[in-house]
């Protein structure tokens, strides 16, 4: 989620996710920022990704780009390029990839949603046992819990990760956490990380960060942003990528852009602490799982 701020300066936080080695305590990783080669713009503007703060890293020993509030491996982004490129399925509502978790037949599936780092402190474990906690009072197929006594990191389908990402000078923005992509094989994205830099110059709340989140845990498990065409929701309003194609609409849900909605490309005020799924959220979740 791009989080923004409308005050001095602006700052619009993404979210990164970051991988953990088998450590409980993993490292902090700090990011750099490299410029992305034209070719791998292009592939994404096909997939109608917002480059316009897209740059090159290393994320948990890969070299990934950083886009929108995503880290993705330019496998993954020839993937979706490729996708993208014949134009299929896109005439239908609201945000999905046609990537999606794999869920069984009359059943139900419950991932394991866990931070593997201390670098949040009290304030990340809380944040994440509300956002597992909305999820789970949605009534969707899909449950999520945290470890259990004996689960180790290995066992953890999406990890919550902490890395380090200083603010961009030029348009006044920090991003507060990313996801690493969507799911791939009918397995969620394998993780979302927390910028703690953002979440230390922001003072961000318990409510704010169990959002963001919650926004996180949605793109790894397949859902786009609900305004991907226009970005209304950002100070810059970048158009995320181009003529109006490039998600999968779930019926029932609104074409356009949806203010009060967890998956809006950046946060503003709303955030009403007793409700981070607004009724088109809801909708379009149960649709879904
Ligand atoms: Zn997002």
């Amino acid at each position: 989620m791009k989080k923004t701020k409308f005050i001095l300066p602006v700052l619009a936080m993404l979210f990164i996710a970051s991988c953990s080695d088998s450590e409980d305590n993993a490292p902090l990783e700090p990011i750099t920022k490299k410029e992305v080669p034209l070719a791998v713009i292009e592939k994404l503007q096909t997939a109608y990704f917002s480059t316009s703060n897209a740059f090159l890293t290393t994320y948990e020993g890969k070299s990934v780009v950083a886009v929108e509030d995503m880290f993705l491996t330019l496998e993954e982004i020839d993937e979706l390029a490729e996708k993208f490129s014949n134009s299929e399925g896109v005439q239908r509502r609201h945000y999905t990839t046609n990537n999606l978790v794999n869920i069984p037949n009359n059943g139900t599936r419950t991932l394991i949603v866990d931070l593997t780092s201390n670098g949040l402190g009290r304030l990340g474990v809380r944040a994440l046992n509300r956002a597992i906690n909305q999820y789970n009072r949605q009534g969707l197929d899909l449950r999520l819990r945290r470890r259990q006594a004996g689960e180790g990191v290995n066992d953890i389908d999406i990890r919550v990760t902490v890395f380090q990402e200083q603010p961009d000078p030029i348009r006044n923005t920090i991003t507060l956490g990313r996801s690493a992509g969507f799911p791939r094989n009918g397995n969620p994205a394998p993780s979302f990380g927390i910028n703690s830099v953002a979440i230390n110059l922001l003072n961000t709340t318990r409510n704010e960060l169990s959002r963001t989140m919650a926004h996180e845990i949605g793109h790894a498990i397949g859902f786009r942003h609900t305004d991907f065409r226009t970005r209304e929701s950002c100070p810059s309003r970048a158009d995320e990528g181009g003529a109006g194609v490039g998600a999968v609409y779930v019926d029932g849900s609104p074409t356009g852009s949806d203010t009060n909605s967890l998956m809006q490309a950046c946060a503003g005020g709303n955030t009403n602490p007793n409700q981070l799924f607004n009724a088109n959220d809801r909708r379009a979740f149960r649709r879904v799982y």
